[in-house]
């Protein structure tokens, strides 16, 4: 008997229609990357697993209960990345890619990340992130830039009813009289919180704000907002973000209980919301700057922003919200069929003008016959029947079947390429 083996929990086989969601979506990205001024990085997907739990923060859910971490064959602890950013500044420290001509440097990723979760719609185990980090500058145009360019990902995917969330977390000078201050308001309510919050209260009360348990993220959100604790640098700085995004015309709300899920943010944080989504699951993406980050890899003692979108969390949204990608809808994709006897060089002749002209284009090799040949190419989407004929060949014709309304016309062989034109504008003002 053969062994039947499924994908383990929580992976995806991705195909067809998710493919061609996906590379819309990257295809956008990049180019959006590309006007931004973004180069492409592609690091590791496992690292030491020191880059992570270090910065990412040990009170984390994510290193606390989420990594798939392992030994190698030297024992050596590996990680498999669940996100990003740490292997990018990791990279960018030890290639000492961070010189005074590259600042700020820009850079972005595409790759598939790792967290032990339990899979639910939406959540796997591995999934997709793209993401942009820009090093080196503490400029706060930089910041509304970045707010800017995550905001039209979205723009440019079809999301409608976007909403930009923003808040300052401060430096680690005012976070930590803001500590100090939430302790002490959090030291009563401590029995209502679950277990990992008691814990948290000591390590990392911050974390309580992002909390799985609502009723957590609740008894937070009545504390002292950390926003209201920020030094007079980290203050200015976030009032120059906020003139910025105004400059930019950006609206945007600032949302005092934003915290953002790792331990290495530091001041200016933001998170691009759907209003057509429930509340619980309406984040599309979002990120934040991480000052400290590259000295704490052992690089510069220089600042830093970044973000993260879901790939598939996106592809699943557009899907949920009925956001149709645009598949190349302009191109023509066409299917020649042929009864001809000895009609192959006009046939190839064709062809070729067709594949010159960029049209997608295939040739029928089944010789099954002409009513069969344009059952199929309804059938695999084609938009155009090419049909050649001993009839057209004599004449120096082209029989065009249109397959979105079953027109049909003869025309000269010349006049191919227009009419093919002439069809898919009509398609495409349907
Ligand atoms: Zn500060
Ligand atoms: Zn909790």
């Amino acid at each position: 008997m053969a062994l039947a083996i499924n994908s383990p929990r929580g992976t995806a086989d991705i195909f067809g229609d998710d493919i061609r969601y996906r590379n819309f979506i990257i295809n956008n990205v990049k180019e959006l990357f590309k006007v931004f001024n973004f180069e492409e990085m592609i690091t590791p997907a496992f690292e030491h697993t020191g880059v992570f739990s270090r910065s990412i923060g040990e009170s984390t859910d994510i290193v606390q209960k989420e990594m798939y971490t392992f030994p190698d064959k030297k024992g050596r602890s590996l990680t498999l990345r669940p996100e990003g950013t740490a292997s990018i500044v990791r990279a960018v420290v030890e290639k000492k890619m961070l010189i005074s001509e590259n600042i700020p440097l820009k850079l972005y990723y595409i790759g598939n990340m790792f967290r032990y979760e339990r899979p639910q719609k939406g959540r796997m185990r591995e999934f997709w992130q793209i993401g942009a980090e820009a090093l080196g500058s503490d400029d706060p145009l930089l910041d509304a830039e970045m707010i800017w360019m995550l905001n039209n990902i979205f723009v440019r995917l079809g999301f409608k009813n976007l909403k930009l969330l923003i808040n300052s977390i401060g430096c680690s000078r005012c976070r930590e009289d803001y500590i100090i201050k939430f302790r002490e308001f959090i030291k009563p309510e401590l029995t209502g919180l679950c277990g990992n919050c008691k814990n948290r209260y000591d390590k990392n009360p911050l974390r309580i704000f992002d909390c799985k348990v609502p009723g957590c993220r609740a008894i937070a959100s009545k504390g002292p907002k950390i926003n209201q604790f920020l030094c007079a640098a980290c203050n200015e700085h976030f009032e120059k973000v906020k003139g910025s995004l105004s400059d930019l015309s950006l609206d945007y709300e600032i949302s005092d209980d934003l915290v953002r899920g790792f331990d290495y943010y530091t001041g200016t944080i933001f998170e691009m919301i759907s209003n057509d989504l429930a509340s619980a699951q309406n984040a599309l993406g979002g990120g934040g700057r991480y000052d400290r980050l590259l000295k704490e890899f052992g690089g510069p003692d220089k600042p830093a922003i970044g973000f993260a979108i879901g790939l598939d969390r996106t592809m699943m949204l557009m899907k949920e919200l009925g956001i149709k990608y645009i598949d190349d809808e302009s191109r023509a994709k066409a299917y020649i069929i042929s009864i001809a006897a000895a009609g192959q060089p006009y046939i190839l002749d064709v062809l070729k003008k067709l594949r010159d002209a960029n049209i997608i284009c295939d040739i029928d090799h089944t010789g099954a016959g002409i009513g069969a040949g344009i059952k199929r190419a309804g059938k695999k989407d084609y938009n155009i029947a090419i049909i050649i004929g001993d009839d057209e060949i004599e004449n120096n014709k082209i029989t065009v079947k249109d397959l979105n309304n079953f027109k049909q016309y003869s025309i000269n062989k010349e006049d191919l390429l227009e009419k093919i034109i002439e069809i898919m504008g009509a398609i495409k003002n349907d």
